[in-house]
Parts: structure tokens; C-alpha cells; sequence
């Protein structure tokens, strides 16, 4: 679809009021984030309460609310074929390129090395997630191993992050076993570190598993990830303690149904909370991956109450989501992590992040009426 230019008045009637209304709240909270992002993170002062609503005014109010209807919205639409269609032919110039550090490895290596000039870590991700192909697989293996290998040479302070959907996970579990230990293996002959991303409920029991016949195999390089939207997280936490395992804490991007995980924002928060302070407690290394200055500032305090040292946890944020916010940590001493993934496959990544953020897709809205 060609860009064209619409004026007010046509968008208007094109657009049905719960949209309009969800518009002008998008515009309204994204503006004070926009403020937020250039100042200082607040981390002074009393803990937030994590169980009220964003605090802004009207606009915020009603963001806040519609949010998990649009959310749950474009997680859905991320599997319609003319969606997929559209958004991978147009995403890139559109809005997705804010959120990927490139198509190629090489355009990711110059990003990592300004974020590292910024004193900020990475991991990288090549970008793609359940094949069911066995060669296809194969490939994606080889290619980490040259990452590794590239990462290395180029003397990057940069880490894997890998989805196991992507090793082979949806072929059988011993193939995806298989693949990920390759990459620990060849990870430590480097000195570096993988991280197992964790996917969709359905998948959650596998990768642990998977952690733990690679932590019983004797690999210390190596972590993963758990999701505070989901109840059985707890029970998951205590099951892994024994290992003092090296876990990432974050709030979970799919679309899972109340039977299994939180269906309210501020349960999720609370959840966060109460399994980012057991994590510290009983990780090796505990990495906060939000972008949430509430739980941020709720994480520092409790670390400083807690006389707990700052290499014992990291916070962890994507590419191009609250770059200030990232940099602000860094200066003030905390180890800060930027998730920065690259590859031509970004499509569900980025349907995520239009998800996680309704705004994002005011702006690829935007971008689409933009007069050429
Ligand atoms: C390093 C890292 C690794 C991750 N790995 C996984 C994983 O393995 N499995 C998994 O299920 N999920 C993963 N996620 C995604 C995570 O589950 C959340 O969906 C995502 O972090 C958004 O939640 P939040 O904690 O930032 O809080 P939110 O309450 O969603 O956001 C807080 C604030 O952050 C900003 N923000 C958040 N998302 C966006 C966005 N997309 N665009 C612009 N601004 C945004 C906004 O200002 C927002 O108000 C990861 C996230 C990070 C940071």
C-alpha cells in the first residue's frame, strides 16, 4: 500500500471513536513518557505504589485501561496472513527499525559497539522463532556459532540470547538440547554466556528442562528467563533455586489466558516484585529486564536495603526502548544490559513490541498517513 497523506477531518471519519478516544490517550501518555525518558530516572523519594494505575491524568487513565484490549488485540491480529503480510513488507521503514539494530550482523556490530561506547553491555539475538525445519535449524546454529566467533573478534562485551524454537524445539526436545549445548559449548570456548529466552506457556516446562539437563551436564554459561505474568512462576523459582541459577525476570510478551497467568497489569507488577526480591535472594545473577521505572526503583532500593552488591544483578532493557533511561543507570553505577537483536525475520518480534505498547502502533499509524 502506497503511503498517502490524510487530512484530520478524512482519519476522523475513517476512524471509529473508541479509536479516536484510544488515539488521544496514546498521544496524552506518550507525551509524558516522552518527558519522563529525558530526565533523570526518580529513583529518590518514596516506592510508588505498584497496584495503582499509572498516574497521569485522564488521557493516562484511559491509556491504561484500553491498553490490554489493544494489546490483546494485535497479539491476536500478529497471526492474520494479511497482517503478516503487510506489516513485513512495510514494518521496517514504518517503525520496526526503532526496535532491531539491523538486518545483518554487520549492522548490528556497529550498533553494539555504540552502545558499549555508552558503557552499556548487549546480548544479541538473530531474530526468528519456530522452525520446523530441520536444515533451517542447522542453519540458524552455524550462523550463532559465527556470531560467537564475530562477537569475539571484535572484542565486544556482547552475550547470546537464543529461543529455543529456534534450535529445534517444536521438532523434539533432544534436537533443541542438542543445538543449544553446541552454542554453550563454543559460547565458553570464548568466555561468553547464553541466555534461553522463554516463549509461549506451552513451551515453558521444555525450557526448563532444557536449563536443567544443561546446568546437570556441568554448563555454568548459561541462563534463562522466567515470566512474572504466569502463577506457576513461583513454584518454577523454587524448583531452580537449588542451582543458584543465573535467571532474567520480566513481565511475559505473549498472549496466554487467564487459566494460566495474570490477567491485570498491576497483578503482573505485584508478581514482578515478589519474585525479583526471592531471585536476589537466591540467584547466582539476577537480571531485571523491565522498563518500568517502578519496579527499577523498587529493585534499587531493595538492593540497598538489602546490602545486596551490584554485580550480583543487572538491569536489562530492549534496543530503542527508554535509551535515557538506559544511559542514566549506567552513569549512576548499575550494570545495564541492551537487548539488541538483529536479522531479516523481525516480524513477530516487533508485532510484540507494538503490543507491549499500543502507542508504538500510533506511530506506525502515523508514519503510514505521513505525506511523502
Ligand atoms: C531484555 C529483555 C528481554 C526480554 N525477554 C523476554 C523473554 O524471554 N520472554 C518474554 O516473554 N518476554 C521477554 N521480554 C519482554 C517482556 O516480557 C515485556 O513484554 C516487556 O519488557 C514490556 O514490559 P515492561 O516490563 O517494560 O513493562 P510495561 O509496563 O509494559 O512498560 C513500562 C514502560 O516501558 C516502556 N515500554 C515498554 N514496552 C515498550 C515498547 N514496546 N515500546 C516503547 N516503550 C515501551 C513504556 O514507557 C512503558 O510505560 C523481555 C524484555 C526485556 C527488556
Amino acid at each position: 500500500m502506497p503511503r498517502r497523506s490524510a487530512s484530520a477531518s478524512s482519519s476522523d471519519a475513517q476512524c471509529p471513536a473508541s479509536w479516536r478516544l484510544y488515539i488521544a490517550a496514546a498521544v496524552a501518555r506518550e507525551n509524558q513518557m516522552a518527558t519522563i525518558d529525558a530526565s533523570p530516572a526518580p529513583v529518590t523519594g518514596d516506592p510508588p505504589a505498584v497496584t495503582s494505575p499509572s498516574a497521569g491524568g485522564p488521557g493516562d487513565r484511559l491509556a491504561h485501561r484500553l491498553n490490554p484490549v489493544f494489546r490483546k488485540g494485535i497479539l491476536l491480529a500478529t497471526h492474520n496472513r494479511p497482517v503478516a503480510s503487510f506489516v513485513r513488507r512495510y514494518g521496517m521503514r514504518l517503525g520496526a527499525g526503532n526496535f532491531v539494530a539491523g538486518t545483518t550482523l554487520d549492522e548490528a556490530v556497529v550498533n553494539l559497539h555504540r552502545l558499549s561506547g555508552l558503557g552499556l553491555r548487549t546480548n544479541t539475538t538473530i531474530l526468528g522463532e519456530a522452525i520446523r525445519d530441520q536444515a533451517a535449524v542447522e542453519r540458524v546454529v552455524q550462523s550463532y556459532v559465527g556470531v560467537l566467533d564475530r562477537i569475539a573478534a571484535e572484542g565486544l562485551n556482547t552475550n547470546l540470547a537464543v529461543k529455543l524454537t529456534q534450535l529445534g524445539l517444536d521438532l523434539d526436545e533432544d534436537t533443541a538440547y542438542t543445538n543449544v549445548e553446541q552454542l554453550v559449548i563454543h559460547a565458553a570456548s570464548h568466555g561468553n554466556f547464553v541466555r534461553i529466552d522463554m516463549e509461549e506457556f506451552g513451551r515453558v516446562d521444555g525450557t526448563l528442562r532444557i536449563y536443567q539437563r544443561l546446568r546437570a551436564a556441568g554448563h555454568v554459561n548459561v541462563g534463562t528467563v522466567l515470566q512474572s505474568y504466569l502463577y506457576r512462576t513461583g513454584a518454577d523459582l523454587e524448583g531452580l533455586a537449588p542451582l543458584e541459577p543465573n535467571l532474567r525476570l520480566v513481565k511475559g510478551a505473549y498472549l496466554e489466558s487467564p487459566t494460566v497467568s495474570y490477567p491485570k497489569k498491576s497483578e503482573i507488577d505485584a508478581s514482578y516484585l515478589r519474585l525479583a526480591e526471592r531471585m536476589l535472594a537466591v540467584d547466582s545473577f539476577t537480571a531485571i529486564a523491565t522498563h518500568d521505572e517502578r519496579l527499577i526503583d523498587h529493585v534499587i532500593r531493595y538492593t540497598e536495603a538489602n546490602a545486596i552488591p551490584r554485580d550480583r544483578f543487572e538491569f536489562q532493557m530492549l534496543y530503542g526502548i527508554r535509551p535515557a533511561l538506559q544511559q542514566e543507570l549506567a552513569k549512576r553505577g548499575y550494570r545495564v544490559l541492551v537487548a539488541t537483536p538483529f536479522g531479516p525475520d523481525w516480524y513477530f518480534f516487533y508485532m510484540r513490541r507494538l503490543a507491549e505498547r499500543p502507542a508504538n502502533v500510533l506511530n506506525f499509524a502515523r508514519s503510514l498517513f505521513r505525506p511523502s
